[in-house]
């Protein structure tokens, strides 16, 4: 039996600048803007469906502000 993996999601918050990009990238839908902010006063994006992440990188990559962060958890 093969087990999916899954991914950690870190995003600094204080790098995020709120733009929405890696939203509009993400193939999962797993990034949102949330209701926090930094200390800017910027809403940053959180992962709000973090287990559906498959580790394409695509977020981490188009990200300007080098805010993401993937790696792959270990099991
Ligand atoms: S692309 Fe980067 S700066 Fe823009 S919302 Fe996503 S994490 Fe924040
Ligand atoms: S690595 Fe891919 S699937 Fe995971 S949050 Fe980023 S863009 Fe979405």
């Amino acid at each position: 039996m093969t087990t999916r993996k899954r991914y950690y999601i870190k995003i600094n918050s204080e790098y995020c600048k709120g733009c929405g990009l890696c939203l509009e990238v993400c193939p999962k839908n797993v990034l949102a803007l949330g209701t926090a902010m930094n200390s800017r006063g910027q809403h940053t994006a959180h992962p709000a469906n973090a287990g559906e992440c498959i580790g394409c990188l695509q977020c981490a990559d188009i990200c300007p502000d080098t805010a993401i962060e993937i790696d792959e958890e270990q099991s």
